[in-house]
């Protein structure tokens, strides 16, 4: 009932509406009571925006902090369970799009970014590392999409690799993107690696150009990899690179959903969660909870119906989870109306819209 009429009031706002800075220190800190409706002011009192700017300033930061810690306490308060949004490739839809109706319930999110994307990005597709700051600063989570999308996981060939050949055919050829790459070319027996020329698809199928031709023969059984230091470094570097910008990484999405193989130890050791160790699923039981191994439901309109969205918040209330969502704001299938459905019922189920470092936290997994 308290959240409907929430959302009749966050309702008005205007969808979409100016992108300025609003921090959590909208909402007043000392109202101790039912506090529902300060949540709807985010453009009600526009005295905070000295604070909101000063982000690198110390003081303004554990300002920030604290704001959000009672911030926290209010989306858990009579709360059915916790509730993390995801959103992959740190596209500017997250920033223009995402971003905006999030505001309008107050609500926070996680990017999966790549900072690789975003510091080239010479014509606005990403997010600058400045907004993606503006959001963190907001209360937003951030976690690791690796640097430029690279698909860690193995992925298998489709014929034998010969001795001499200078392609190899695969299930998918996403080793192909990003020339003179290390490649490893394993099967049960034998080991090889090569670096990338380039890629592509033929009658055979799609396949990998390699620089040099192959020194082994490798079994169509075999499978094509980065080498693991090199995914080390792409993950160090990814972290290195976002803390620069004053983003602290929690947590890690897997690109293309490939996450079979060697990448999965290495992601398990380097971060705390992983909100798409396997495909499907998106209710992971609290009790025994595994972080580095949970699963999300895609909300997109191609992946998921109003009805299968509406069932998943309603067991995610009732069952003893910790739920996430994904999505990519850039799709055509993440719409304006699909977030605000997604949230709407997500709140009319009681659940609390937390970040991956909140709930962590709250269930003392950290
Ligand atoms: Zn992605």
């Amino acid at each position: 009932m308290r959240r409907r009429n929430l959302l009749a009031v966050a309702g008005v706002t205007a969808a979409g509406g100016a992108a300025t800075a609003y921090g959590v220190s909208q909402r007043d800190s000392g109202d101790g009571g039912d506090s529902d409706d300060s949540r709807n002011e985010s453009d009600g009192d526009g005295d905070d925006e000295s604070e909101s700017e000063e982000s690198s300033d110390e003081s303004a930061d554990e300002e920030a902090d604290d704001e959000q810690a009672d911030d926290l306490e209010e989306r858990l308060e009579g709360s059915e369970g916790m509730l993390v949004f995801t959103y992959d490739d740190s596209p500017i839809e997250d920033y223009t799009l995402t971003y905006q109706v999030h505001q309008e319930y107050d609500v926070p999110g996680c990017v999966a970014a790549c900072p690789g994307w975003m510091q080239d990005d010479g014509g606005g597709e990403y997010l600058s590392p400045d907004q993606l700051r503006e959001m963190h600063d907001d209360g937003w989570g951030v976690m690791s999409h690796t640097y430029y999308h690279r698909a860690l996981g193995k992925i298998q060939l489709t014929e034998t690799a010969q001795e001499g050949d200078d392609r190899i055919y695969v299930e998918a050829n996403r080793h192909a993107d990003i020339e003179d790459d290390p490649l490893v070319i394993f099967d049960d027996e034998n080991r090889t690696t090569a670096t990338v020329a380039g890629g592509g698809s033929d009658s055979t199928g799609e396949y990998v150009e390699l620089a040099e031709p192959l020194e082994e023969t490798i079994d169509a059984s075999g499978h094509v990899r980065y080498p693991e230091e090199f995914m080390q470094d792409i993950l160090d570097e990814t972290d290195a690179q976002l803390e620069e910008w004053g983003l602290p990484v929690l947590g890690f999405v897997y690109t293309y959903t490939r996450y079979h193989g060697l990448i999965e130890d290495l992601v398990r050791d380097h971060y705390e969660a992983v909100a798409n160790h396997r495909f499907g699923g998106g209710h992971n039981e609290i009790d025994g909870l595994d972080p580095t191994a949970m699963q999300r439901m895609y909300v997109e309109t191609d992946r998921a119906t109003e009805e299968e969205i509406e069932e998943f918040m309603q067991t995610a209330a009732e069952d003893d989870v910790l739920s996430i969502v994904g999505g990519h704001s850039h799709f055509e299938t993440i719409t304006e109306e699909r977030l605000r459905y997604t949230i709407e019922t997500a709140l009319e189920h009681d659940l609390a819209i937390v970040t991956m470092e909140e709930a962590l936290g709250e269930l003392e997994l950290r």
